[in-house]
């Protein structure tokens, strides 16, 4: 990547459900290491914005660029192949399947992909699902979840299935990470463990978009936020300072 290159650029998207516009304009750029908030009020658009990045909405308008690639037109799978990964607000592992192995099945191959190359090659391939399997377990240790790697997710906390949502991410080693409420249904000492574990992986070079409505979890984790309001920027800056903003506070109690 060349320097001075933004992680992600996205200039003017926005994106509109019949006659309801969910994003309207909006724009940003993270830099490699760099973690920025996303907060607003619900419906304010945050998770149609994570979408449309990610891919598995289509903009109307507007450009995302990953390290100066364009990539509005591409799919969210291609995405993840550029370095980019996210999590969702509502987590949705297999729940039959152990913890360990929703982290395994993360892998960006496609089993659809694999048939023919298991085929060919399978001593390469069983290589691979080894290879898979001990980053996997590494990521599951790494968030605290080895205890429960062969429990079937379903025995799962919400705290921790925030947790394993999140090793899921890291299986494609992401130099982009779009984080949607991993603070929200989660314990207040699990959610210490959670701040503690993306401060980590930022610190890594990791750049983290982070939509929160937990604001405590907003201070101690972004030195900058972008407030959405009805599908628009409404505000940036520090956490304290947008929050002392009028215009926010005004949008926060429905205004
Ligand atoms: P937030 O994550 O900030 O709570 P969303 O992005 O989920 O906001 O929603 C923004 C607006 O877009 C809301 O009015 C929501 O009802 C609408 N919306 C989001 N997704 C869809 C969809 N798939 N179909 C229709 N309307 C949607
Ligand atoms: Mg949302």
């Amino acid at each position: 990547v060349p320097p001075g290159v933004p992680a992600l650029a996205v200039e003017d998207v926005g994106r509109s459900f019949g006659g309801v516009v969910a994003v309207d304009g909006v724009g940003f750029t993270l830099r490699a290491g760099e973690i920025l908030g996303v907060i607003g009020p619900n419906g304010a658009g945050k998770s149609t914005l994570f979408g449309l990045v990610a891919g598995s909405l289509a903009p109307d308008r507007g450009t995302i660029r990953i390290e100066g690639v364009a990539v509005e037109r591409e799919g969210a799978h291609k995405r993840v192949g550029r370095g980019l990964a996210r999590t969702f607000q509502i987590p949705k592992p297999f729940p039959e399947m152990s913890v360990l192995d929703n982290v395994v099945t993360a892998a960006t191959g496609q089993s659809g992909e694999r048939v023919l190359a298991s085929l060919l090659a399978p001593g390469r391939v069983r290589r691979e699902e080894e290879a898979a399997r001990e980053k996997a377990y590494a990521l599951v240790r790494f968030l605290a979840l080895d205890h429960l790697a062969d429990r079937p997710a379903k025995v799962l906390s919400g705290g921790q299935r925030k947790l394993l949502e999140l090793a899921r991410a890291l299986m494609a080693e992401p130099r982009v990470l779009l984080l949607d409420e991993p603070a929200a249904g989660v314990n207040p000492a699990l959610l210490d463990f959670i701040i503690e574990r993306i401060a980590e992986i930022n610190a890594r070079g990791i750049a983290v978009l982070l939509i929160e409505h937990n604001m405590d979890m907003i201070r101690r984790l972004c030195p900058s936020v972008l407030v959405m309001a009805s599908g628009r920027p409404l505000a940036s800056g520090t956490p304290d300072a947008v929050m002392s903003d009028p215009r926010v506070v005004e949008a926060y109690l429905g205004g």
